[in-house]
């Protein structure tokens, strides 16, 4: 196995598979497209969008970006929302978040419909990936791990995977992938008492926290594969995952970067979704 677990020839071979299934589409006269609805202005959603069209154009699949003040009302949003749900030529559909307060961000995401939620935000995308059923799409940040994991050829069956962070958008369906995959999973949160125990005792661990280099040196034991969800801007103006890479990496069997780890491979999951929702429908 790799020692760097890098993002992108993972990316690099999903667009391959991406690109020539829209390309497919296109010979039957339908080109992918993905509507992202944004209220206001945020530097991460830029950072992101800007993946996401250069990442489109790679794989022929078209943007549409709808930006709506960050003063929007919930029923102005919704309203575009449900032009996006009724419009044919729309297949997948983004809401980049977080959405600003007045906005009930749980309701409007509840409102896409099933089949353009290309980012599981509805009850029953997450539904599905809970079941193992193809109900939706799974969340692609969560997906983007196991991306990786396979692409390294990481052996998941009977191993002891920790995952810590339950949130609903990495953590929980994460722990349920890697439970389809027949992995024993342990998924630990900030209520959790002695974290570092349970980490080391691990073949596995993914953090996904949200804090930089939360996870030091105490919580890693020899020859682990470590994957790093986490990512933030430090005042030096560097990036830093969830795990303290320079603690953790020569204790490593493998490791993900940060940056370059999975954040590399999220947006090519999005697009492989936007092509698979545009051949479902
Ligand atoms: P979140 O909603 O804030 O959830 C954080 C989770 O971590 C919670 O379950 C929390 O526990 C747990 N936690 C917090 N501090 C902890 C500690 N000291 N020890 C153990 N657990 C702790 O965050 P998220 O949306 O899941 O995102 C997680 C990270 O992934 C963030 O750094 C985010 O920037 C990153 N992210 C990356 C991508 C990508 O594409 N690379 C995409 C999305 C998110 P409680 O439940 O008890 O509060």
């Amino acid at each position: 196995m790799e020692h760097l677990l890098k993002g992108a020839p993972v990316a690099a071979a999903i667009r391959e598979r991406t690109a020539k299934e829209a390309n497919r589409l296109k010979e039957a006269g339908i080109v992918p497209v993905i509507a992202v609805l944004e209220l206001g202005e945020r530097a991460d959603n830029a950072a992101y969008l800007k993946g996401i069209q250069k990442n489109a154009g790679l794989c022929d699949i078209s943007l549409r970006h709808m930006r709506l003040p960050e003063t929007a009302s919930y029923a102005q949003a919704e309203e575009a929302l449900e032009a996006l749900n009724r419009d044919p030529a729309v297949h997948g559909i983004l809401i980049l978040r977080p959405l600003p307060p007045q906005i009930d961000e749980a309701k409007l995401c509840s409102r896409i419909v099933p089949e353009k939620d290309v980012d599981c935000a509805t009850d029953l995308s997450l539904a599905g990936v809970f079941e193992g059923k193809a109900l939706g799409f799974a969340p692609c940040t969560s997906q983007a791990v196991m991306e990786i994991l396979r692409f390294y050829e990481v052996p998941l069956s009977g191993k002891k995977c920790t995952v810590v962070g339950r949130s609903l958008v990495v953590g929980r369906p994460l722990a349920m992938m890697l439970l389809a995959e027949n992995a024993t999973v342990t998924v630990c949160h900030s209520k959790t008492k002695d974290l570092p125990a349970i980490t080391r005792a691990s073949d596995l661990v993914v953090a996904a926290i949200g804090k930089a280099a939360a996870l030091g040196a105490n919580c890693f034991a020899e020859g682990q594969v470590l994957i790093d969800v986490g990512i933030h801007r430090l005042p030096d103006g560097s990036l830093s995952g969830d795990i303290d890479f320079a603690a953790a990496e020569p204790l490593a069997e493998a490791i993900t970067p940060v940056p370059g780890g999975v954040g590399a491979v999220t947006t090519a999951v999005l697009l492989a979704h936007v092509v698979q929702a545009a051949s479902r429908q």
